[in-house]
């Protein structure tokens, strides 16, 4: 006999197996209703097995709530690839595949009740009508004129009620529940946007990505390499087309959904004659919208689904195209478990479900272009010209030392002053761009270098001048301003550093005419700033737009002629193999905002270290040479792609519980290590405390995944954590502090 095992609905995580009933045909990813102990409940069935020998009978599983799987065979594929290679039980992978909107019963569709005119009215029938009741007539009379449609009782006008069941009740009318759409964006209008005729690189790109359509079991990945403004987006616009004439739908995955509202557009312009099409997985939709979405992606009515990574699980039933904007985006990796890489499942589903993919980005990540050169897993396509004809914007780097003498504030340099100066007075818009919110980095006492710290966390506090406190950027922990150093109590405490509110407030001083604007965290959480903000930016009603990198991806303004790069170090001191990597492209991102229209475009980039590899590859926009190099540190030193890595990290409230637990894994782990496993030492985290968590990591080696992921198993499936510890586990990381 066959069992079901079936995840249960609710927080807990509850697994169970169920008897399959006699006549009832259970396969993975139905949705069952189950008795669990004395009430019914619901689940989904993960698996279909022989249970384990008993000395009781299963109980039987009630019914299936839909005749067919919710979940489809290809993403059943993806869920077990999944725990092979991130190690994650499936229980875990199955909230993602089947989200809590989904799930719950109780959002179930929307309905409203539509009236139908009966066919085939005799014409005596009417005219009796006309002369006995007017009103049913008039009400009868529009809706033949609606035909099988018909509509919605509520449009028929005020007191229509009686009428209609007067109608009803003599079977001149039919009433339906019919279900309806929550339009989540039921308010806007997209102007229809119209084909663009791609130039000759561009043309050559589409025709790959056609090729790949048509020939399924020759397809490999397609890696477009695409400097900022080649067209890249007007390329996946014309593929996604070409996808579904052949009947196929499409994923396209952004990094990050509300900070690229103008691809969002883009895709809605031009599908605008068939809006039915498109799904976009906002993070910001309500239960009920996103359980009308899911379905209508279920279904296959939506057949575009834009969206952020965990758009990836998006249930079409006839992949053929995934997009993924913006490939090495480090926002595609997901940071609570399942830590998966949004783009890596990309690559995967693609390869189950014999879908094209296409990774897109003008800086690839080094592991994606390694992919391309080397291993020839991916084909490499180039648009190395800007689709309006335009020169890449020459970018001009200030060395930052020289600038304490020139006495200004030290934030803003002579040379970038001078040239805003020019710019404003000829009308042109200036971009600005700092990666800190907030009005001062820290407060720090010159007297004894006391630096105020979190309470909760091992990192500086930031001084906000707005709520007139110190808040903590990893927590959330607010205090009050001390006036005298908590520690030696010298009055001459003092804000060091800059964040966007200080700039704002400096900019505000020395272009007292200009129209300025802040877009960072703390200016974006009221409702639509963003939007609103850009929108102005588009229309030029601003002249200076300022702000943290929700200014640098994917924004497209043919007016803006010079971009500003005030601090280009912040990225650079991050304690990750990655962070030359990282500056490279956010300075090649923000640059590319540049120049885009019919002027030529202007960089600034401020920097103390201007000598410093990715800053000179970036001024010089040598992608190539860039990624040589960085690929020469990367395997002298074992870094991915030369190498996967694990990220084990304890964390606890108590210092040394958190500490020896990693020192006992790291033993374990090392007493039978697997050929070629590197295992380094337990080390407190570059941020030793965090959420009142104290952290300890340590990072394992090999070039195949799964022996990681193996390995650090068995370890663990024999090592009791204990119970104020907390363990986590992730593979191929990407935040390291
Ligand atoms: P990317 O995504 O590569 O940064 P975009 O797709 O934003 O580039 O394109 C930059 C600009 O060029 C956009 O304004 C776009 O409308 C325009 N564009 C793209 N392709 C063409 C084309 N074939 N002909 C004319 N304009 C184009
Ligand atoms: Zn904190």
């Amino acid at each position: 006999m066959l069992a079901a095992q079936v995840l249960i609905d609710g927080p807990s995580e509850l697994v169970f197996d169920y008897a399959i009933p006699e006549g009832v045909e259970v396969v993975p990813g139905h949705r069952v209703k189950i008795p669990l102990r004395n009430r019914p409940a619901s689940g989904t069935v993960l698996r279909v097995h022989e249970p384990v020998e008993l000395n009781f009978d299963l109980r039987p599983l009630h019914s299936l709530i839909d005749p067919d799987p919710l979940i489809t065979p290809g993403l059943l594929q993806l869920a077990d690839w999944m725990t092979g290679y991130y190690g994650t039980p499936l229980e875990h992978i199955m909230r993602s595949l089947l989200p809590e909107a989904v799930r719950q019963e109780n959002h179930s569709e929307k309905t409203v009740k539509q009236a139908i005119a009966t066919e085939n009215i005799e014409p005596e029938v009417l005219t009796q009508l006309a002369k006995r009741a007017k009103r049913q007539h008039a009400i009868l009379s529009l809706l033949q004129a609606t035909g099988s449609e018909g509509m919605p009782i509520s449009q028929l006008g005020d007191g229509a009620a009686s009428p209609v069941k007067a109608l009803a009740e003599k079977g001149l009318i039919t009433l339906k529940d019919i279900a309806v759409q929550r339009d989540p964006e039921g308010d806007e209008t997209f102007l229809h946007d119209p084909v663009k005729k791609l130039n000759p690189e561009q043309d050559a790109a589409l025709n790959q990505i056609k090729a790949s359509l048509d020939h399924p079991e020759e397809r490999t990945p397609i890696l477009l390499h695409g400097i900022t403004g080649s067209g890249k987006t007007e390329v996946y616009l014309q593929a996604t087309a070409a996808a579904l004439k052949t009947g196929r739908s499409v994923i396209v995955l952004l990094p990050e959904i509300s900070l690229t509202p103008q691809t969002v557009q883009r895709f809605k312009s031009r599908f605008s004659e068939t809006p039915e099409l498109v799904a976009i997985l906002h993070s910001t939709l309500t239960q009920g919208e996103r359980f009308d979405e899911w379905h209508r992606i279920r279904k296959g009515v939506a057949r575009v689904v834009i969206g952020a990574r965990s758009a990836i699980f998006a249930p079409l039933p006839d992949l053929g195209l995934i997009l993924v904007d913006e490939e090495h985006e480090t926002t595609y990796k997901q940071e609570n478990p399942p830590k998966y890489h949004g783009r890596d499942l990309a690559v995967v589903r693609a390869h189950l479900e014999q879908a094209t993919i296409v990774l897109g980005s003008a800086t690839p990540s080094v592991e994606s272009y390694h992919n391309s050169r080397e291993k020839e897993k991916y084909q490499l396509v180039p648009l190395t010209k800007r689709a309006d004809g335009q020169a890449l914007p020459l970018v001009r780097i200030v060395d930052m030392r020289n600038e304490p003498k020139k006495g200004g504030p030290p934030i803003l340099s002579q040379r970038l002053r001078h040239a805003m100066e020019q710019k404003l007075a000829a009308g042109d818009q200036i971009i600005l761009f700092l990666n800190r919110r907030g009005f001062a980095r820290s407060l720090t006492c010159p007297t004894c270098g006391h630096t105020c710290e979190c309470a909760h966390c091992s990192i500086p506090t930031t001084y906000h001048r707005a709520e007139e406190r110190l808040i903590c950027h990893l927590c959330g922990y607010q205090a009050i301003v001390p006036r005298t150093c908590p520690k030696c109590q010298d009055p001459a405490i003092r804000l060091q550093g800059y964040g966007t509110e200080k700039v704002e407030e400096i900019l505000r001083k020395v272009f007292p005419k200009s129209r300025l604007a802040r877009l960072d965290g703390d200016t974006v959480r009221k409702k639509h700033v963003l939007k609103r903000t850009l929108a102005d930016f588009k229309a030029r009603k601003i002249d200076i737009l300022l702000g943290t990198q929700m200014i640098a991806k994917g924004l497209d303004f043919p007016n803006v002629t010079l971009v500003g790069v005030l601090n280009a170090d912040l990225s650079l001191n991050a304690p990750d193999f990655r962070a030359g990597e990282r500056t490279f492209s956010l300075l090649t991102q923000v640059a590319g905002r540049a120049g885009r229209g019919e002027m030529e475009g202007e960089v600034f980039i401020q920097t103390f270290v201007p000598h410093s590899p990715s800053i000179q590859f970036a001024r010089h926009h040598d992608f190539e040479g860039f990624v040589e190099q960085e690929l020469e540190f990367r395997e002298k030193y074992h870094f991915p792609p030369f190498s996967h890595l694990a990220l084990l990290s304890t964390r606890s409230r108590h210092e040394k519980r958190a500490e020896f637990t990693l020192q006992t894994i790291h033993r374990r782990l090392s007493e039978d290590p697997a050929p070629g496993l590197e295992i380094g030492l337990p080390n407190p985290n570059p941020i030793v405390k965090a959420h009142d968590l104290h952290r300890f990591q340590l990072l394992l080696r090999h070039r195949n995944p799964r022996t990681l992921t193996r390995h650090i198993h068995q370890v663990l499936a024999k090592l009791p954590i204990p119970e104020d510890v907390i363990l986590v586990t992730d593979i191929d990381p990407h935040d390291f502090s």
